[in-house]
């Protein structure tokens, strides 16, 4: 979800909501399965933009669209299927309009100024490079700024750094992000081992620092495992996503308020930094005609092949397109 539908959901979950509990008529397009339209106190409500689909907690087919309407309200549509009566030819279910989400106006209260609280500036740029606030965020800046207090105390930090980051989260968006050390300019090497170490390097003397995190006790880890799990199955409901929205909102709060020490344990090293790679000619593989950097083509028998090729992944020169 997007950075202002996060907002929505934090409103769900503290129920800043206008309940309305209605039967309402809802003018649905099967082919794009979503609501175009339904009317609530004698208007007709067009629907702009569908933000989220969840499984109702009524009966099991039940759906929820939370969708916003042209006059810029938020609500959420329920679709509740009940059991058909033998005599009747009608559709079992009906439509619910369940709430409308209050917006910033109706909401001036303290606790909107506090949320924004959250987002220190340093924050808030990484923020606006990733697109939200959520825990790996917090752990990749602050493995940034661990790192370099550590290695200022060593050496001056002139010249290049290099980072190598075991896990493919989104604490490697606020390295880039801060360290200027990107997959593009090589200067973040990626392995994707699934774990929180990072290892910061200063290219001229290889002199580094090896951060990994260390364990952290949330109190609410059953509930956010069962919540991750629901959403994963598809099986959540608005409520769920919502609940879940907070919890990761606690998170965040927690990790930014733990000192960084107690965030990662560190060691000080000293290694070769990577090799940045300067070659850019490019040749055909001899198989699928594709260009290929030089040094990533791969000989077999005299061919020169791409390593799709070669491990024989491409198996027709249609498979290429994707739809
Ligand atoms: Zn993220
Ligand atoms: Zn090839």
């Amino acid at each position: 979800m997007s950075i202002k539908n996060v907002e929505i959901l934090r409103s769900i979950d503290k129920k800043e909501l206008e309940f309305i509990q209605r039967s309402v008529k809802v003018d649905y397009d099967n082919r794009l399965q979503r609501p175009l339209s339904f009317s609530h106190q004698n208007r007709e409500h067009k629907v702009t933009e569908l933000l989220g689909t969840f499984k109702g907690d009524l009966s099991s087919r039940d759906i929820s669209y939370l969708v916003k309407t042209q006059d810029g309200g938020t609500y959420l549509l329920y679709l509740h299927f009940h059991d058909p009566s033998p005599q009747s030819f009608l559709c079992p279910c009906h439509w619910i309009l369940d709430f409308r989400v209050l917006s910033d106006e109706e909401m001036m209260f303290f606790f909107k100024e506090e949320r924004k609280m959250l987002v220190n500036m340093q924050l808030k740029r990484v923020v606006d490079f990733h697109g939200h606030l959520c825990p790996d965020l917090v752990i990749g800046c602050k493995a940034h700024e661990l790192a370099m207090e550590r290695l200022s105390q060593k050496e001056k930090l002139d010249g290049g750094l290099i980072v190598i980051a075991e896990n493919k989260t989104s604490a490697l968006d606020a390295i880039q992000c801060l360290s200027g050390c990107t997959l593009g300019n090589q200067r973040l090497k990626v392995h994707d081992f699934g774990k929180h170490k990072y290892t910061f390097l200063i290219s001229r003397t290889g002199l580094g620092v090896k951060l990994s995190l260390k364990e952290q006790s949330f109190k609410d880890k059953p509930e956010y495992l069962e919540l991750e799990e629901k959403a994963e199955k598809g099986e959540a409901t608005v409520e769920d996503i919502a609940r879940f929205q907070s919890l990761l909102d606690e998170r965040v709060k927690l990790l930014l308020s733990i000192r960084h020490d107690a965030l990662f344990d560190t060691v000080i090293t000293t290694r070769k930094p990577p090799r940045t790679e300067t070659f850019t000619d490019l040749a055909q593989c001899d198989r699928c005609r594709d260009l290929v950097l030089k040094s990533r083509l791969v000989n077999i028998k005299g061919f020169s092949m791409c390593r799709q090729c070669s491990s024989g992944l491409i198996l027709s020169s249609t498979d290429g397109t994707c739809h």
